[in-house]
């Protein structure tokens, strides 16, 4: 018998066993996720112009405590609109609060003319993927982060219930090497089969929710609009 041949059904053998690994892991999953509570939370911006609803399994969502400087930038530029520079939501260590839900647990009720959308401004031959950021043009804060192609968005914390936040499932922080410091102790770490999971799994609800891709955005994170920058900590 050549090796070729011999080592076929050992092959075939794995991938039966990966597959009905994976196969057993999703069931188990939709049996969770089935008696999962499903909690809701008014959302609405800081003014109450924006009104709307968030209904989401706790199995569906993710509390992310986010520490990169881009969101702290787009804070501060949105809050700069409405001549509030330094009213901005983020936390003490510079980290930015959202809850991570499908595109279709939002419903906004009242006010969409507000929801007003912003992109980064595109570096030339950059391959980063620039998220659409939406935001309140009523009372300028921060309110809904996604991308087009993607099935979740990530929801404020500050305008959602705050006794619904504390149910959903979290937190966990991310890019906390931009932080300007962590709490002790430290938040965990957000884990990234989770998170490959939900790009999967929402994929088919990407054209869902309250989001406009075609508004005409402003543009944050350009030198000219005068931004003031935040400050790079002393050791990097
Ligand atoms: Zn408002
Ligand atoms: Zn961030």
């Amino acid at each position: 018998m050549s090796e070729a041949t011999s080592s076929t059904p050992t092959l075939t053998t794995a991938l039966t066993a990966v597959a009905a690994t994976a196969g057993v892991a999703i069931v188990l999953r939709a049996i969770k996720r089935h008696f999962s509570p499903t909690i809701s939370s008014k959302l609405q911006c800081k003014c109450g112009k924006i009104q709307g609803h968030v209904h989401a399994k706790y199995e569906d969502s993710a509390r992310i405590y986010c520490y990169c400087q881009d969101c702290r930038d787009y804070a501060n530029y949105i809050a700069s609109l409405g001549g509030n520079k330094d009213e901005t939501i983020g936390k003490e260590f510079g980290d930015n609060r959202v809850v991570q839900f499908c595109k279709n647990a939002i419903t906004i009720e009242q006010g969409q003319e507000h929801l007003k959308l912003a992109i980064k401004k595109k570096e030339p031959n950059s391959k980063q993927v620039y998220m659409h950021r939406y935001y309140a043009g009523c009372c300028h804060v921060p309110l809904m982060n996604t991308v087009d192609f993607l099935g979740f968005v990530g929801v404020f914390c500050d305008f959602l219930d705050e006794k619904a936040v504390e149910q959903w499932d979290g937190p966990c922080r991310m890019f906390q090497d931009e932080g300007l410091g962590q709490p002790n102790p430290p938040f965990p770490d957000a884990s990234p089969a989770p998170f490959i999971w939900k790009l999967i799994r929402y994929l088919p609800w990407r054209k869902s929710g309250p989001f406009d891709y075609d508004l005409t955005p402003v543009y944050w994170g350009d030198d000219s609009n005068g931004e003031k920058k935040e400050e790079k900590k002393k050791d990097e």
